[in-house]
């Protein structure tokens, strides 16, 4: 079971299953929604993602035709991105960094890299510092 909470705590979420494609988006639309260089996004299957919190709190934006993107009207934190073509996949996906339980995934993916930040450098083998790095 993983648990996640939006930046105010008021939308909880609970997904119960297995979480999958781990993806970096970098389009300018995730760019523009999340204020940063992409959006992390993964995704799980509709019967084991719950909001368990808050769900009178959450607002949507259709961000394109058939896409919308779910967040938090009290912090903004993005919640989920989700098809809304009137057939159902039976995935779909949520910001990644909602999550509170640690998750590990070393299978993962950037999309729409050719949008991507120009001062951004993508260095994934890179070592990670969670602090200064000093
Ligand atoms: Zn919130
Ligand atoms: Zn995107």
């Amino acid at each position: 079971m993983y648990k996640g909470s939006c930046l105010c705590g008021t939308i909880k979420i609970e997904i119960s299953g297995d979480i999958k494609a781990v993806t970096h988006c970098h389009c300018k639309i995730c760019q523009k929604a999340h204020g940063a260089a992409f959006a992390t996004f993964a995704a799980s299957r509709d019967e084991h993602f719950a909001i368990v919190q808050g769900e009178s709190s959450l607002k949507s934006y259709e961000s394109s035709p058939g896409y919308v993107r779910t967040f938090c009207v009290h912090c903004g934190s993005n919640i989920q991105w989700i098809h809304d073509f009137g057939y159902n996949s039976g995935w779909s996906s949520f910001a990644l960094s909602l999550l509170d339980t640690p998750f590990y995934r070393n299978k993962q993916k950037h999309i729409y890299t050719d949008f991507k930040a120009p001062w951004l450098s993508l260095c994934d083998n890179h070592p990670k510092h969670g602090g200064s790095g000093n």
